[in-house]
């Protein structure tokens, strides 16, 4: 973000994370029209400032997020971009590569991988064989333009799937299609492999249900115990146990047939769950404790 920067006529503000009120001050004061950041931290942000009073889309500038370092799904965008009134794109990289360096284009149909400075390929996690676009495993990347740490084949860790079809934007280098986990965040309930990236793609196509999940895995006995615990939307929130009810039997079944297991779920009262300024933590996982 910051090399370059000035090229393209673009002042950047360092402000670090946290002291949310000031960065939601900072942005009006300054007239920030783009905002990069962990989805998380965007949506604790667009919280703040309903609090302060402060509505992002008609009290600031703000019109672009760019937004990484943690897994999230379509929903999630839609939601923040409907909400937030800004375009939000996805963006990637690892500290081990230099950061950041891989984006979506205006199309949003996943990231571009800039071929010129870096080869990358998904590879069977067990085998370490290359897959075929559209085959998902983990990725892998060799960046071609470093001299002195060089690393080859360097495995990320991140699931994805890679596209190298033209884009419509007309660029050819291949895009990757959002990271739907890391390899060691997969959860083995009942023998049946769960990203909580699944989770979330459930969760958010459900509108009763608000931004924020937390994922408790536990052992009863011989079997795991997974229970999703969610914050409803405000609308959705109210007294009557009918609806509530309704609402819970309905996340339960969405879950069950999207994930292929049985959950059970908590519905909680909006800000709730723990709000996070850098990557979330979404998963307990007691049977380690
Ligand atoms: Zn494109």
């Amino acid at each position: 973000m910051h090399y370059g920067a000035e090229r393209i006529g673009v002042t950047v503000l360092p402000t670090s994370v946290g002291n949310t009120e000031r960065q939601i001050d900072l942005m009006q004061d300054l007239g920030a029209t783009a905002i990069a950041c962990t989805p998380s931290y965007l949506l604790h942000i667009g919280e703040v400032a309903e609090k302060m009073g402060v509505n992002i889309q008609k009290d600031t500038k703000l019109r672009t997020g760019i937004l990484g370092a943690e897994p999230w799904t379509e929903g999630m965008r839609a939601r923040m971009e409907e909400w937030l009134g800004i375009k939000a794109f996805d963006i990637y990289g690892t500290s081990e590569l230099s950061g950041p360096m891989f984006t979506e284009c205006s199309e949003q149909k996943g990231v571009h991988i800039w071929s010129d400075l870096a080869l990358v390929e998904v590879i069977d996690p067990n085998s370490g064989e290359p897959l075929e676009p559209g085959e998902r495993g983990e990725l892998t990347i060799t960046i071609l333009q470093k001299e002195a740490l060089s690393m080859i084949r360097y495995r990320i860790g991140d699931i994805s799937v890679l596209d190298d079809e033209v884009c419509a934007c007309g660029r050819t280098h291949p895009r990757i299609q959002r990271i739907q986990g890391r390899v060691d965040d997969m959860l083995i309930i009942r023998g049946i492999n769960v990203f909580p990236s699944q989770i979330e793609y459930a969760l958010m196509a459900i509108p009763d249900v608000g931004q924020h999940f937390q994922i408790v895995v536990d052992r009863k006995g011989a079997l795991d115990d997974l229970l999703v615990r969610f914050e409803l939307n405000k609308e959705a929130f109210s007294n009557k146990i009918n609806d509530l009810m309704l609402i819970r039997q309905n996340v339960e079944h969405r879950l069950r047939i999207s994930l292929n297991v049985n959950v059970d779920v908590e519905l909680l009262e909006p800000g709730s769950l723990p709000r996070f300024e850098g990557k979330s933590k979404k998963v307990i996982d007691r049977r380690a404790l």
